[in-house]
C-alpha cells in the first residue's frame, strides 16, 4: 500500500456556546478553525486526521508533513513517527501537530485491518464512565447548577477548572462536596495555574474534601517543583499533560517521582504511537495513564488502555449540553472499522465549506 495525495481542508465554524478557563484567560474564543487531513492511498483507503488549527496546520501539512509521506507505505508507523520527531528537531512543530500524520496513519491501518481501531490496539474494555469537566463559571452557584445537571445526566464524576484563586477555589472544592455527598467523584485541575506555594495549600484543602486527583497545578517546566508536591501531599498529582517530549519527558516525571498519575493524549503527545507509548511506560510502573481530552479518538484510547478510569467530557455552559458520546454518564466502544471520523464529516461538505485547503 502507498500514499497517493495528500489533502487537507480547513473548516471556519462559529461556536455556540464559548467558554473560559480561570480568570478571564483564553478558552475556546468565538470561532474555532479545524484542518482535517485526508491520506488518499493506492488501495481504496482513506485516513483521516483532525487537527485544531487553521493556516499553520495547512503550512507544515503542505512544507513538511507531504514531503515525508507521499509514495510511503502508510503501514510503516514506526518508522514515519521517528521520522516526524526527527524534522520537529529542526522545525520546532506545535506540540498538536506531532501526531497529526499517525492518527491518519492508524485510520489506514485498522480499515485496513477491517476493526474498530481500540481492538487493534489492544481492546482492554467496552465502555468506560466519563466525568465531566466543568469549565470556569462567574459564581459557587453556577458551579453548583452545573454539577446538578451533570448528576441528572448520570454523571458520577465531576472535575472543575476554577478560578485559579487557591483560596476561593479551596472553598468551592468544600462547598462542591457538601453539596454533591461523599460518593461522587471529585477532580480539581489547575490548568497550570499556580505557584508552588498556593499549589500546597490548594493541595491541603483538596486532600481534606476527598478529591480524587490534583491536576496540572503548575506549569509543567520544573520537575523539581512537581516533585516537591507529590512528595509533601497524599492526593494524587495528575501531571504530563501540557510538557513536551512524549514518553521520554513522561519517564522523567516518573522516575523523579514528580507525578503520581501521568496525561496521556493523542493531540499533545505525538498520536496514537505517543499516546500508547505513555500509557504502556505508565503501567510498568503500576501507575495510571488518564486520557486527557475527549472525542472520537480518545474514546478509542479509554477502551484500548487498561491502565486509565475516565473518559474526559467537556462541559462548555449552562444549561448543561452533554457530550453526545456520553450516555446516562458511561461511553461506549465504537464499532466502525477504523476511527469512524467518517460520522463526523463529509468530504463533499468538506470541499464545499473549506475557507482554505490543499
Ligand atoms: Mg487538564
Amino acid at each position: 500500500m502507498r500514499v497517493e495525495r495528500v489533502e487537507a481542508y480547513t473548516l471556519r465554524e462559529p461556536i455556540t456556546v464559548p467558554f473560559r478557563w480561570r480568570r478571564g484567560l483564553p478558552g475556546s474564543g468565538t470561532t474555532q478553525e479545524v484542518t482535517w487531513l485526508r491520506l488518499v492511498t493506492d488501495a481504496g483507503i482513506d485516513g483521516w486526521a483532525p487537527i485544531g488549527r487553521g493556516a499553520i496546520a495547512l503550512d507544515i501539512i503542505e512544507r513538511r508533513l507531504k514531503p515525508l509521506i507521499l509514495g510511503k507505505n502508510p503501514l510503516l508507523k514506526e518508522a514515519l513517527w521517528h521520522e516526524v520527531w526527527e524534522i520537529d528537531r529542526i522545525e520546532e512543530f506545535p506540540i498538536y501537530i506531532l501526531g497529526a500524520l499517525d492518527v491518519a496513519l492508524w485510520d489506514i491501518t485498522a480499515k485496513a485491518a477491517n476493526l474498530p481501531l481500540y481492538l487493534l490496539l489492544g481492546g482492554a474494555r467496552e465502555e468506560i464512565a466519563a466525568y465531566a469537566s466543568a469549565v470556569t463559571f462567574e459564581t459557587l452557584d453556577e458551579y453548583l447548577r452545573c454539577a446538578k445537571q451533570c448528576l441528572d445526566l448520570g454523571y458520577r464524576a465531576i472535575k472543575l477548572h476554577a478560578w485559579g484563586d487557591a483560596r476561593r477555589d479551596a472553598q468551592l472544592c468544600r462547598e462542591l462536596r457538601r453539596f454533591v455527598g461523599d460518593d461522587i467523584v471529585l477532580m480539581y485541575d489547575g490548568s497550570a495555574g499556580f505557584d508552588p506555594y498556593d499549589a500546597l495549600y490548594l493541595g491541603r484543602a483538596l486532600e481534606d474534601a476527598g478529591f480524587y486527583w490534583y491536576e496540572e497545578p503548575l506549569r509543567e517546566f520544573s520537575i523539581q517543583q512537581y516533585r516537591q508536591l507529590c512528595q509533601t501531599l497524599d492526593i494524587p498529582i495528575l501531571a504530563a499533560e501540557t510538557s513536551d517530549g512524549c514518553h521520554y519527558n513522561a519517564a522523567d516525571f516518573i522516575a523523579f517521582g514528580a507525578a503520581d498519575m501521568i496525561r496521556t493524549s493523542t493531540h499533545y503527545k505525538g498520536g496514537v504511537t505517543g499516546a500508547l507509548r505513555i500509557a504502556h511506560l505508565a503501567d510498568s510502573f503500576q501507575m495510571r495513564a488518564e486520557v486527557h481530552g475527549g472525542g472520537l479518538l480518545h474514546v478509542h484510547l479509554c477502551m484500548a488502555i487498561p491502565n486509565t478510569t475516565f473518559y474526559e467530557a467537556l462541559i462548555t455552559g449552562l444549561p448543561v449540553e452533554n457530550d453526545p458520546l456520553v450516555t446516562n454518564g458511561m461511553v461506549h466502544a465504537p464499532s466502525l472499522p477504523g476511527i469512524g471520523f467518517e460520522t463526523l464529516i463529509d468530504p463533499h461538505r468538506l470541499a464545499s465549506q473549506a475557507v482554505a485547503r490543499l
